[in-house]
């Protein structure tokens, strides 16, 4: 199967709840509110991927409710990117604002060009992941779009002076609004 065949079968695995709806996980840790945990062996598992059907994958998730899910480490990639994929852009059409949640400020830099940084949004209760708010290059700008996303002042200064020496910064307890996002575009 290429990867685009494999894409479509993810799909209709988390479709019909056999690949469970989870933000992408590090291994060990476990997910709320699923209890969902991952796990990555050295050696081949005896069962078939989940995904492709092919032997000896080499991760395998259980569920706290009962279950187990056995992939390969680069189908567990393919469904990574789906899980994204479909966060991202059903993100703002599957929250209800206004809601509460955390803002994450990642730093892209590129050379000696102003750093990019791009805002994604995560719900503090729902299963949909973070999803992209937006995207700006220099700090004036991002200063301007937390302003508009109702950051208070002293968390602005805070973030700014993070984002100097860390590659991404979190913003707790923000609280969504369809006007932010309307005035986002989204
Ligand atoms: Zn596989």
């Amino acid at each position: 199967m290429d990867h685009h065949e494999l894409r479509a079968r993810i799909r209709r695995l988390i479709a019909s709840g056999d690949l469970p709806t989870i933000s992408p996980l590090a291994s060990g840790t476990v997910s709320a509110p699923g209890g969902i945990r991952r796990i990555s062996i050295e050696r081949p598992l005896p069962d078939l991927c989940s995904i492709c059907g092919e032997a000896n994958p080499t991760v395998a998730y259980t569920y706290a409710k009962g279950g187990l899910v056995f992939l390969h480490a680069a189908c567990d990639a393919l469904w990574r990117q789906v899980r994204e994929a479909e966060a991202w852009s059903a993100g703002p059409r599957r929250v209800h604002p206004p809601t509460r949640g955390v803002l994450h400020i990642e730093c892209r830099k590129r050379g000696d060009e102003p750093s990019e940084y791009v805002l994604s949004f995560r719900g503090d209760k729902d299963g949909v992941g973070a999803f992209y708010l937006a995207k700006t290059t220099g700090f004036d700008p991002l200063t301007d779009l937390l302003r508009k996303l109702g950051v208070p002042g002293p968390s602005i200064a805070i973030a700014l002076q993070v984002l100097m020496a860390e590659p991404r910064h979190k913003i707790p307890n923000l609280l969504l609004t369809q006007a932010m996002l309307r005035e986002l575009g989204l």
